[in-house]
């Protein structure tokens, strides 16, 4: 198998040998070690400021996201979500379901947020953002520090999904100012799927701390107070938190995230490169170094993905809701290596001379 999706991703043989060894018990100081090794090199990763802190949760990111908006805001808030994409559009609909007082900036599918853009919402007394740095769902990426700087001058809580933009671009927590990101085990941190991560600036601890939150599982509270010792309230995917810490160890000996964002850069870029002798177009104004949406011009991009599947045994993927039939994504995340993107090209040739594009 030969998989370009967007998660899960393909594992290194390291870290899927982690994976295939026993589960220990883990109220133990050895794997507090483990956890305390994890916390250390995310904070150091996502280059957050001095008194962050990270709390690892058993569920995928989404249910981090939920409980970020459970335990940051309440009805006395207002928040600005922006909306470009599915990803965005789970944002808003949280606000909804958890009677969190919000404001949507839509932008079109593949629409990138200009300065001009969001100054708009200057001085409206907003106390929340919440942003994917790469709306997965198009591949754009938004500017970071842009939004921070606009956080910053309005006071505002500002909030980073960087599910699939970790690792993958440029993010740096303390200088773009970002009080919370959120990151997933399965995106470029390549492990398999079940653990997000939330990484909260010294502001956020406090936040969560004070917080009222109706919930016994998504008690970031509570998550923190077990941190301390290296542990987690209940019983966390232990396995895949000793495949993280195989991964991020990887990482950081192969250079950090520094480098790793420029492994993902270059993977894209060959890719980008590779495809432009296709009938294919690129959809995204600002593209992320993750994923590359791809527009076939004379194909329906559902069947090129189940071409590619069933016989070529390639996974790209497929889009949903209104771009199923016209986009296709092809992630440059995971254990993947530039032949693998000629082996990719190679197949979409093969299925240009058989006519299926
Ligand atoms: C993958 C992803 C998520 C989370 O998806 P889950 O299915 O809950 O893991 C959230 N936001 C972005 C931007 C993503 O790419």
């Amino acid at each position: 198998m030969l998989n370009f999706t967007v998660g899960p991703v393909m594992c290194s043989d390291e870290v899927c040998a982690v994976g295939g060894e026993q589960v220990p018990y883990f109220r133990t100081p050895e794997f507090s070690n483990t956890m305390f090794e994890n916390e250390q090199l995310m904070l150091k990763f996502a280059k957050a400021p001095e008194g962050s802190k990270a709390v690892f949760m058993t569920n995928s990111s989404t249910g981090s996201m939920e409980a970020i908006v459970m335990n940051c805001f309440d009805e006395t808030d207002s928040v600005l979500v922006i909306d470009g994409g599915s990803f965005g559009h789970r944002f808003v609909e949280l606000c909804e379901i958890h009677d969190v007082p919000h404001t949507v900036l839509q932008l079109s599918h593949g629409q990138k947020l200009t300065k001009e853009q969001l100054f708009e919402y200057d001085e409206q007394g907003f106390t929340g953002l919440l942003v994917n740095i790469d709306e997965t769902s198009t591949g754009v990426l938004y500017d970071s520090e842009m939004i921070g700087e606009f956080c910053k001058k309005n006071n505002i809580f500002y909030v980073c999904d960087c599910v699939s933009a970790f690792l993958a671009d440029p993010f740096d927590m303390a200088q773009c100012g970002a009080d919370v990101m959120i990151t997933g085990s399965q995106k470029v941190l390549a492990c398999p799927p079940g653990i997000s991560i939330i990484v909260l600036a010294p502001g956020a601890v406090e936040r969560v701390k004070n917080a009222k939150v109706k919930s016994m599982y998504f008690n970031l509270a509570d998550a923190l107070k077990n941190m301390e010792r290296g542990q987690t309230p209940f019983t966390p995917a232990v396995g895949i938190l000793r495949q993280i810490n195989k991964r991020l160890k990887e990482i950081d000996a192969a250079g950090g995230a520094d480098a790793e964002i420029a492994r993902v850069a270059a993977q894209a870029e060959d890719f980008r490169q590779k495809i432009k002798v296709l009938p294919f177009e690129f959809v995204s104004e600002s593209p992320a170094n993750g994923v590359t949406p791809v527009h076939p011009i004379n194909a329906d991009a559902y069947e090129i993905f189940t071409e590619l599947k069933d016989n070529y045994g390639i996974w790209i993927c497929p889009n949903g809701g209104d771009m199923k039939n016209t986009v296709f994504r092809v992630g440059h995340i995971g254990h993947l290596t530039h032949a693998d993107n000629t082996t990719l090209i190679d197949a979409l040739k093969d299925m240009q001379k058989r006519g299926m594009l």
